[in-house]
């Protein structure tokens, strides 16, 4: 889309964390500039504006930040969908296989109503795993995902085609190989 380099140029790539081997894409640089932050929330806007949607849903933590604002200036509710253990209410889980080991998120049951149309936002899609269970909590309680959508992609680990293979309509504005 318009405006993908200078998104991606305002990445900071952090090497080596969390751990050995690992390169960090940062996007708090992005948040932290007016401008940046202004133009990439809009990206998000104008793509979804006239999609009919009922809900934004964010997944933790980084997609709260983006989802909210989005949420926001699209006139819509926002849902957390969010780590084991967070929600206070009644929910559901969804466990992912993480390259070591697993990991759980969990939405409340009456996060969204059957049939709604639901645009679900992270930061990230690396290897897929978690853009892939949220779609399943929100399609478990019946809503339609109409498009999940990142900031970034990195193709190299997959994700984004497992996605798209399980049937979601998958948009990110920039990658990194
Ligand atoms: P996946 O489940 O696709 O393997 O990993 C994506 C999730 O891990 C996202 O929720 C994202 O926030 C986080 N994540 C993994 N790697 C990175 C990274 O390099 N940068 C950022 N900002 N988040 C990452």
């Amino acid at each position: 889309p318009p405006y993908a380099e200078y998104i991606r140029a305002r990445i900071r790539t952090v090497p080596h964390w969390p751990q050995a081997g690992v390169m960090f894409r940062d996007i708090t640089p992005l948040l932290q500039d007016k401008k940046t932050f202004r133009v990439l929330v809009d990206i998000f806007v104008h793509r979804y504006m006239d999609q009919k949607l009922d809900v934004v849903a964010g997944v933790d933590a980084r997609g709260f930040i983006l989802g909210a604002v989005v949420a926001y200036e699209l006139n819509l509710g926002f849902v957390p969908i969010r780590k084991k253990g967070k929600l206070p209410f009644d929910t559901i889980s969804e466990e992912y296989e993480l390259e070591y080991g697993s990991a759980t998120v969990e939405l409340h049951a009456d996060a969204c109503k059957s049939g709604d149309r639901v645009l679900l936002i992270d930061d990230l899609v690396a290897t897929g795993g978690t853009m892939i269970a949220a779609a399943n909590l929100l399609r478990r309680i019946g809503a339609e995902v109409v498009e999940a959508a990142a900031i970034v992609d990195l193709p190299e680990l997959g994700g984004s085609k497992l996605v798209k293979q399980e049937g979601i309509p998958l948009f990110t504005v920039c990658d990194f190989a």
